[in-house]
Order: C-alpha cells, then structure tokens, then sequence
C-alpha cells in the first residue's frame, strides 16, 4: 500500500492536495505524510475508542486491562483533551476525544516538521515512541 503511495503521488501534480481515504493509524499517517499525502481520514481513532483503547505516547493502552481500574493517572499527562485534563483512566468514556486530539497533535507536528524541513527526524521520532505500544 505504502509503495503504491509512493508511486501514485509522484505521479499527481504538486500544485494539488492530495487525499489519503482511510488512514488512521499513527505511523500510517506518518508514512502517507512522507509520500506527499495531505489530507487523510479515518474511523480508527474512534473505533479503537469504542473498543476500550486510547492512542499515547506511551503506546496503545487498553483500558479493560484489570491494572488500569483503578489507575489515577490521566490517559495522556501532557494531553490538553477534556479526557485527559478532568478524568483518570480509570474512566473510559472520552476516549475518542482523546484519540482524536492525539491525531491532530501527530499531524500538526507533522506540519511544523514539514516547515521545519526535519519531516524524516520528526517521523523516525515518533515511530521510536509509538514502538513501546501496549498491544
Ligand atoms: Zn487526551
């Protein structure tokens, strides 16, 4: 899939967005970003929410596991979403909130990354952080 990504935004004219139909996994993104890709969606963020699982930087944590029951730590310290700043992880309900912040700070360090012309550090980056996932 990457590949053909690769191959087919060479191909379109630079000058146009282009659009990715259902990437949503953090270090897809990452790699479609790298191919040129623009704008993407995807269902992933608040289906994994729905499935119990919140995206971090820490990893995939999925909140059924038994030792997060009683776990007072906010899903992601230095998150700014609702979920994160007024409940503990102990409580599952915002979890979409939370994944879909984490999508939007990805890409908006994608974009000062970009600007910055340091994509490839920022993406290797990210990919040693998200290693450590909670699967
Ligand atoms: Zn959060």
């Amino acid at each position: 899939m990457f590949e053909t990504t690769d191959r087919v935004a060479m191909l379109l004219p630079a000058d146009r967005p282009r659009y990715f139909m259902g990437i949503g996994d953090p270090e897809g993104i990452l790699e479609v970003i790298e191919a040129g890709v623009d704008l993407f969606d995807s269902v992933l963020p608040t289906r994994t929410a729905r499935s119990g699982a919140a995206i971090t930087w820490q990893g995939r944590l999925n909140l059924r596991n038994a030792r997060y029951a009683r776990d007072p730590e906010p899903l992601e310290p230095a998150c700014d979403c609702p979920a994160c700043t007024g409940y503990s992880r102990a409580y599952l309900r915002l979890l979409s909130a939370h994944n879909l912040r984490f999508v939007l700070e990805l890409t908006r360090g994608a974009r000062e990354a970009i600007e910055r012309g340091s994509f490839a550090a920022y993406k290797r980056d990210c990919l040693e952080r998200l290693s450590t996932w909670d699967r």
